[in-house]
């Protein structure tokens, strides 16, 4: 696909130092001496990069903490005059904006209920017009692509250089073991649409708990992903927002100590060509895959023909939740997920009856007066 536009690399960001950036701190900056108790933590390991803090918090339900507002950011200009590390703060709104940036703030962050909001986000990048910030844009907190290419293509209309994205995950309302579902399709098709796009995981905000942290982190190092931004607190079990998915600044290090960090590319032609040899295997089996489904789609239009002439409905609800209980336990004696062989089945179910439903009316005339007031032949 082609890339609409390309961002600066991230190896231009200030404070990057190698990859992963870690991008760590309290969800919420709650009083001047949890801040610089975290920071002095965080930075005495030399593992993290920029200290993050939100003072502006967007909340689900009023009543809760909603964080310190300015107040703050004089304490998040002392965590970067003494340690060094960048700091980085959500905003919101235009206040938000000039506030962070008359403190010094490296990097502005658009939070996911945000970047839902072309109106909010567009309010944003009036505000950033001419400054130098590095701007972080998290997803929308629904699964859409586009939305969240929209606002950083409104970002990067305001003329900021440096632009990333934060992947923390998409609400829903189904119960799963993570707070926001990860859908990894979405960012890793985001990083083909936008050239050169840094893309950090916000691990965090995905879990909602700390014992998948470590899986989620390396699951993005191993994507191939730019960096971490990871919640730390100094006493997670008196946080003021998400208690849960905090840990400690010496867990955070140890996580960091755990990651296994892979190379995205080799020289080594030894691996390189066994490398090779597999993905020719690979081709053979997907194009295997495509025969086999048109040899699939065939039988369905012979079915479809029987059917016509018996004067029987394409769907069979019987017949196809038979198939679906009989494979779907085959598949998972073969060690595929479940979810993976019901979306497959369900798609295959589509195209086939796509395929039968064009047989049932080939030759008839139908008219599409409401469409373009032609009669046309569907075939
Ligand atoms: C946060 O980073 O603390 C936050 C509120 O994140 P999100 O916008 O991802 O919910
Ligand atoms: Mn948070």
């Amino acid at each position: 696909m082609k890339t609409i536009f390309e961002v600066a690399p991230i190896t231009q960001w200030p404070h990057h130092k190698r990859r992963p950036l870690v991008i760590s701190g309290p969800c919420s900056a709650e009083t001047e001496e949890q801040v610089m108790l975290t920071a002095r933590e965080l930075a005495a390991s030399g593992k993290v990069d920029i200290f993050r803090a939100g003072i502006w918090k967007p909340r689900t339900r009023p009543g809760t903490f909603e964080g310190m507002g300015s107040t703050a950011l004089p304490w998040l200009k002392r965590v970067k005059e003494e340690t060094g590390m960048g700091i980085s703060t959500e905003v919101a709104n235009a206040r938000h904006v000039y506030e962070a940036l008359k403190y010094g703030v490296d990097y502005l962050w658009v939070g996911a209920r945000s970047t839902a909001n072309p109106f909010v986000v567009q309010e944003i990048a009036d505000a950033l017009q001419g400054s130098d910030a590095t701007v972080l844009v998290k997803n929308p907190i629904n699964p859409e692509l586009e939305l969240w290419v929209g606002a950083i293509e409104r970002i990067q209309k305001a003329g900021i250089k440096r632009i990333g994205a934060i992947h923390r995950g998409f609400s829903s309302y189904e119960k799963t073991q993570f707070r926001n579902i990860p859908h990894w399709l979405i960012p890793v098709e985001l990083k083909q649409r936008v050239g050169n796009l840094p893309i950090i995981c916000d691990p965090s905000h995905i879990c909602g708990n700390r014992t998948l942290l470590l899986e989620v982190s390396q699951k993005a190092m191993d994507l191939n992903f730019d960096g971490l931004m990871l919640e730390s607190h100094i006493d997670p079990s008196v946080a003021l927002s998400d208690a849960a998915q905090q840990v400690t600044p010496r867990a955070l290090i140890c996580l960091l100590n755990r990651l296994v960090m892979r190379n995205p590319e080799s020289t080594d032609s030894n691996f390189l060509n066994e490398l090779e040899e597999l993905r020719g295997k690979i081709d053979i089996y997907d194009e295997q895959l495509i025969d086999i489904l048109e040899q699939r789609m065939k039988v369905a239009r012979t079915i479809a023909q029987c059917k016509k002439e018996n004067n029987i409905t394409i769907l069979q609800t019987k017949r196809w939740a038979e198939v679906v209980q009989k494979n779907l336990a085959l598949g998972v004696k073969k060690g595929l997920g479940s979810d993976f062989i019901n979306n497959m089945l369900r798609l295959i179910h589509q195209e086939s009856i796509h395929h039968q439903n064009k047989v049932m009316n080939e030759g008839e005339q139908v008219t599409h007066e409401l469409n373009n007031g032609v009669k046309t032949n569907v075939g």
